[in-house]
């Protein structure tokens, strides 16, 4: 399947989880075979050569990066909402577009000088990206990019992920 018509499967929902957000829902593409397949070769493709292991975010980015980790023969790092890890490495918390929220890092599982992509579904105010790529510094490893499926170009997570490489598949 071509590229565009799997980023048409992602559903716009309005007023999720509050009012004014419109919420991109990826179901419809995780779903669609074709459209899984598309995505995972096209985020695969963003992803250096020179990256030791991928770091994906709860829940969706989960989902990305196992896909894309078996695609690219790649690790991934689970970056997991609070609550959830039996041992913790780090923790940041965060403003999002919608509340607040914290992103942990398992310990003993990324390694000082790793070279770790970053990938997630959405980038909207880029809080999440954000705090991702500090939790991975601060065990000083060495964030080699951000790979999303769709940046929400209005509200300004680029600027926030300022001098990082940020590559997206679709920018809203
Ligand atoms: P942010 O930290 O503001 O860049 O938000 C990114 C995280 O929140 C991602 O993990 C997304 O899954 C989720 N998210 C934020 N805004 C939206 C939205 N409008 N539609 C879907 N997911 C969103």
């Amino acid at each position: 399947m071509e590229l565009d018509k799997a980023l048409d499967l992602i559903a716009e929902v309005p007023d999720f989880p509050e009012p004014g957000v419109l919420f991109r829902d990826l179901s419809p593409l995780f779903a669609d075979a074709a459209g899984f397949k598309a995505v995972t070769d096209a985020l695969a493709a963003t992803v250096g050569p020179d990256v030791d292991l991928l770091a994906g975010v709860e829940a969706r980015g989960f989902l990305l990066a196992a896909a894309v980790g078996y695609s690219r023969g790649l690790g991934v790092a689970l970056i997991r909402k609070p609550g959830k890890l039996p041992r913790v490495a780090g923790r940041v918390d965060y403003a999002l577009e919608y509340g607040t929220a914290t992103v942990e890092l398992p310990e003993g599982i990324v390694e000082p000088g790793q070279r770790v992509a970053v990938l997630d579904d959405v980038l909207a105010t880029g809080g999440t990206v954000a705090a991702t790529c500090k939790l991975l510094e601060d065990v000083k490893a060495q964030v080699t990019g951000v790979s999303v499926v769709m940046e929400l170009a209005g509200l300004g997570g680029r600027s926030v992920l300022e001098g990082r490489q940020v590559e997206a598949l679709r920018v809203c």
